[in-house]
């Protein structure tokens, strides 16, 4: 575990917001100031790979990082782009087997968009 590894891991578990790449390096700079984006972009895609840390699209155009690697579901907000956890389990796929067309499913994504309490009082 390198150094940097650690301070990326820290920054997503400090505060589970699941945040972009770009939000991941502006904090860990704050303890790390030397940091290249190289580098944080190729930490977090190796923790992607080694499964430390999910990579999802959440619609919003950017690739968002999750360090909650267990099955749960996301509410997004499309007014202000906040992202909170839903406990789901998603490894019950709600997908009928006649419906699968012959695949194995081994992954499952489910998102709810909308508003979130402060955006739809606007
Ligand atoms: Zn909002
Ligand atoms: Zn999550």
């Amino acid at each position: 575990m390198t150094p940097q590894r650690r301070a990326i891991i820290q920054v997503l578990l400090d505060d589970h917001f699941h945040p972009t790449a770009e939000q991941v390096l502006t904090r860990v700079r704050n303890v790390m100031p030397d940091l290249s984006p190289a580098t944080v972009y190729n930490t977090l895609h190796e923790l992607e790979e080694i499964g430390m840390v999910q990579g999802l699209d959440l619609g919003l155009g950017e690739r968002h990082y999750d360090i909650d690697t267990g099955h749960h579901a996301h509410l997004v907000c499309i007014g202000c782009g906040r992202v909170e956890d839903v406990p789901y389990d998603t490894s019950s796929t709600p997908l009928l087997p006649e419906h699968t067309h012959g695949f194995q499913v081994v992954d499952c994504n489910i998102i709810f968009r909308g508003y979130c309490p402060a955006c739809s009082s606007r």
